[in-house]
């Protein structure tokens, strides 16, 4: 098979044999750019209209070099790119996908939704639905409001906590990531932390001074913080398990211990699960440790991959927004009735079979790459939150954010691009969780298992100066 062929690797060729494919692809670094030719053909048009040429930054493979992959279509775990190449898919969106790609379920309501009206600017039964099914889910949550990303999501609680408390501090973690909100990006996690970026330029002095950045697992420093700003912290913020430096759960008592400090001065307590919520279990990390936040938000999974998140909480807060109270917070597209429907299939697809699918995959997963590693004699710990998986390179276990950055992140580059050329794509970045799908199977697994000892070989031949970013 002459790899070189101009026509081998169109969308056709996936019909021949995607193992065949893969095997020639990673035979050589030539037969590499000829196998990604039409994505790098679209990441130079990308490049010249758009920053970067995406349309967020992670995706830019810039932490681990090469050409992004350009997807063409994806179904069940499988990624199709635009070569034609097939990735078993291991980012699920960054974690909407739990059910895999083009659910039958999902892709009807989106049909029939879409069928009946793009948005209105005016409500719709869908949205009850989605909100019940929410506050259905997670007991502290009575009230619950629909945006269009986690990051609205979280401006807004963090808006409602000052306009609730009339305070204007919060306390944040490092490493943990909220969105792009601007008092929010300070020592954040997930693409600030694969770019290093320390903050952002275009956030002023004024908004980060009211954020305390704190580490993550530390609850003596947030003990102190309270000791040293008593009644002026309108919020403490936390990923209800860290997802955004790679897997790190909290420490066992640390959610709970947050939960005692805020009460006791005042000061809300707001859970961010746009990661974990309905991904590691119907109730997301709530129902694994019971902690309740006063505010909560939500995203990714109950989107089922369309824009829409949430927040949400006591009713006695949430009743402070506007109509009802002076908190504004508003949007043109908020619950918009196609991302509702494919939120709602979602959730409602999502029963037990499929959290015990979760937790069996993530455990696989884990144990897999533990097992490569290990044979390769590579420093590592496999991080599980839940059904929440990644894989640091160090021989301690990483608890925050210094111990995340202190891993051997180098080796990552290696690892991922010997996993991407033979069929398997796990995120493109150090510091983020691998998320795992109902929609694996045997094949996957199969796949994954033939890939890893090459990446596991690559990560250990890798050195600090060798990576590709
Ligand atoms: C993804 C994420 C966000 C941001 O959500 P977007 O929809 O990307 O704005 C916020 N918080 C956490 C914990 C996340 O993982």
């Amino acid at each position: 098979m002459d790899t070189r062929d101009p026509d081998h690797y169109t969308l056709s060729s996936i019909r021949r044999g995607r193992t065949e494919t893969l095997e020639a692809v990673s035979s050589s670094p030539r037969a590499i750019e000829d196998a990604v030719s039409v994505s790098a053909h679209l990441y130079e048009r990308a490049a010249a209209i758009i920053p970067g040429g995406v349309n967020s930054p992670v995706r830019a493979f810039k932490s681990v070099g090469g050409t992004p992959r350009f997807i063409a279509s994806a179904r069940g775990c499988t990624l199709t790119d635009v070569d034609g190449n097939e990735y078993v898919d291991l980012v699920c969106s960054w974690g909407p996908m739990i059910l895999g790609h083009s659910h039958p379920a999902v892709v009807e309501a989106v049909r029939q939704a879409a069928t009946g009206g793009l948005s209105f600017g005016a409500p719709t039964a869908g949205e009850i639905d989605l909100a019940e099914a929410i506050a259905a889910r997670v007991e502290p949550v009575q009230r619950v409001r629909l945006v269009n990303s986690g990051t609205e999501a979280t401006m807004s609680a963090v808006r409602l906590a000052r306009g609730y408390t009339g305070r204007s501090k919060i306390v944040k973690f490092s490493g943990c990531y909220h969105g792009h909100v601007d008092a929010l990006l300070a020592d954040a996690g997930s693409g600030v932390a694969t770019l290093g970026l320390p903050t952002s330029p275009g956030v002023t002095g004024a908004q980060a001074a009211d954020t305390i950045v704190l580490p993550y697992n530390d609850l003596d420093a947030v003990a102190a913080a309270f000791a040293a700003h008593p009644g002026e912290i309108a919020a403490v913020i936390t990923e209800a398990a860290a997802g955004n430096m790679g897997t790190v759960a909290p420490a066992p008592g640390f959610n709970a211990g947050l939960r005692r400090l805020t009460a006791a001065d005042g000061a809300l307590l707001i859970i961010d699960e746009v990661m974990t919520g309905f991904r590691v279990s119907p109730a997301g990390w709530y129902g694994i440790d019971g902690v309740a936040g006063d505010l909560y938000t939500f995203g990714k999974v109950m989107s089922g991959g369309l824009p829409a998140a949430a927040f949400g909480g006591s009713a006695e807060i949430m009743n402070r927004l506007a109509p009802l109270g002076p908190v504004y917070q508003a949007g043109t597209l908020s619950g918009n009735p196609v991302a509702v429907a494919a939120g709602l299939a979602t959730l409602r697809a999502a029963d037990t079979a499929v959290y015990a699918a979760l937790d069996r995959n993530a455990q696989r997963l884990g144990g897999l790459i533990t097992a490569a590693l290990s044979a390769a004699d590579v420093a590592h710990v496999v991080q599980f939150a839940g059904t929440m998986v990644s894989v640091f390179f160090t021989d301690r276990p990483v608890t925050d954010y210094a111990t995340a950055k202190a891993s051997e992140t180098w080796r990552f580059p290696a690892f991922f691009h010997a996993l991407l050329e033979r069929g398997v794509y796990p995120p493109p970045s150090a510091f983020e969780t691998w998320f795992v799908s109902a929609a694996l199977d045997e094949d996957a697994f199969d796949r994954i298992a033939a890939a890893l000892p090459a990446a596991a070989a690559a990560a250990a031949a890798a050195t600090p100066e060798g990576s590709r970013a």
